[in-house]
């Protein structure tokens, strides 16, 4: 049976109109397979739960997950009326219904399993399956969700429990941009890019597609397009490495303004007080991302400055204020005026140059370096949140990538 996977995002889905506008591609499909349909919930729907739960408390507890978990099922039910009523066998599942199994994680669950016999079955009587994104169900039995942009989590998912070889993401952009084309304008669509280059671009700040989603195809293999839901023409391939010929040094600049900065100072320099802070975050499930030590001048204090996440600064706080007396450091301090800036591209591991670039040009445009940190393919700044769309535009423009 040949089956595709076809995920809409919410701006795909914003209106009525879009909703029949996405059907129509539907349809289309439907004359030479069996069509898994992925659905996020129409645009905005998902933030204003969010924000009718935070009027009551924060969103972590279960229950927030079933409020969560309404926007896919109407648009969901929306678009199966309107196929069933142009004559297409389309028939809704939930999460639940599939099933979807994940694990316990309430707000940032983990797919674990999902059983094919039911929408097989269906498909003897059935050609369109139309799947809430986004949503799980728990060991316990409950609704879960998957992060937010967690529909396109569900897309790969269901591509790779069906062994469809391709997940096709309709969205608002014709695929992905050397850097996001909200921001600069020259960017330019990518026909192909590695898993690795996609892996950190979306961990770097890149939304167009969640982290996990390219994980989860990297892991089964399956090639991901990204492509306009209004515009018929090929999007972008995220593919494995040696399908991509050629490797550029750079392939795109990411930002991210949701991280946060803190400078723990007066710290004695003596063997195991790293391991002190560090430990402690570890613990407490922060994840820290840059770190840059320095040591004051008379050689016997230090500062330690790390990044994290800013939703998770709050907990960080508490963490080092309890330990205080235990590492004896002097000061605590915090920004969230920041944001990382990254350069990715495979090429990066044959060429060197690729950082001093970076700095050169950040150096003119008179935008200081807080951190810095690198992998194989990327190298990130942190720098005051002010400057990032002058950074990435600068960069942008440094490596070549503008049209
Ligand atoms: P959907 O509702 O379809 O899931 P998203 O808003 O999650 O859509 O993702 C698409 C958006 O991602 C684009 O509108 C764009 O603003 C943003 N984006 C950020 N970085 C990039 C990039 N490098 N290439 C394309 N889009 C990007
Ligand atoms: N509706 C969810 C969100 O807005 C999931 C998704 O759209 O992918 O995050
Ligand atoms: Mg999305």
């Amino acid at each position: 049976m040949n089956i595709r996977v076809m995920k809409f995002g919410g701006t795909s889905l914003a209106t009525i109109d879009h909703i029949i506008f996405a059907s129509k591609k539907i349809i289309n499909m439907t004359r030479n397979s069996k069509v898994i349909v992925v659905l996020s919930a129409m645009a905005g729907s998902t933030n204003s739960l969010v924000n009718q739960i935070k009027k009551i408390n924060t969103l972590d507890s279960s229950e927030s997950d079933l409020v969560l978990a309404t926007g896919e099922q109407i648009s969901c039910g929306l678009m199966s009326i309107y196929l069933n009523k142009e004559g297409i066998k389309s028939r809704t599942w939930t999460a639940w219904q599939v099933p979807i199994y994940t694990n316990n994680e309430y707000g940032k669950a983990r797919i674990e399993n999902i059983p094919k016999e039911n929408i097989l079955e269906s498909f003897k009587y059935y050609d369109v399956a139309i799947v809430t994104g986004f949503q799980g169900i728990s060991k316990e039995n409950k609704i879960t969700t998957l992060g937010r942009g967690g529909s396109d989590t569900t897309a790969v998912a269901m591509a790779a429990a069906f062994h469809a070889e391709q997940c096709d993401i309709f969205t608002d952009v014709e695929g992905v941009f050397t850097a996001n084309p909200s921001i600069v304008p020259n960017a330019k669509k990518i026909d192909y890019i590695t898993y690795e280059e996609m892996l950190e671009m979306a961990s770097l700040g890149a939304k167009v597609l969640q982290t996990r989603s390219v994980e989860l195809a990297m892991k089964y293999n399956i090639t991901i397009q990204v492509l306009s839901s209004q515009i018929d023409k090929e999007g972008t391939f995220v593919v494995n490495d040696n399908k991509k010929m050629e490797k550029e040094v750079v392939s795109g600049i990411s930002f991210s303004k949701d991280e946060a900065k803190v400078t723990v100072s007066g710290l004695l320099d003596k063997p195991g007080v790293s391991a002190g802070i560090f430990g402690s975050l570890a613990e407490a499930n922060i994840n820290v991302d840059m770190i840059v030590q320095n040591i004051s001048q008379d050689g016997k204090t230090a500062n330690v400055t790390f990044t994290l996440p800013q939703s998770e600064l709050k907990k960080a706080v508490e963490v080092l204020e309890k330990i205080k007396n235990k590492i004896n450091f002097q000061s605590l301090k915090t920004d969230e005026k920041v944001a990382k800036v990254s350069a990715i591209g495979m090429g990066m591991r044959s060429q060197a140059g690729v950082a001093t670039k970076m700095f050169r040009v950040l150096g003119e445009k008179n935008i200081n370096i807080q951190a810095i940190s690198t992998s194989e393919i990327k190298i990130s700044v942190l720098i005051d949140q002010d400057y990032t769309e002058l950074a990435v535009r600068s960069l942008h423009s440094i490596y070549g990538l503008d049209i």
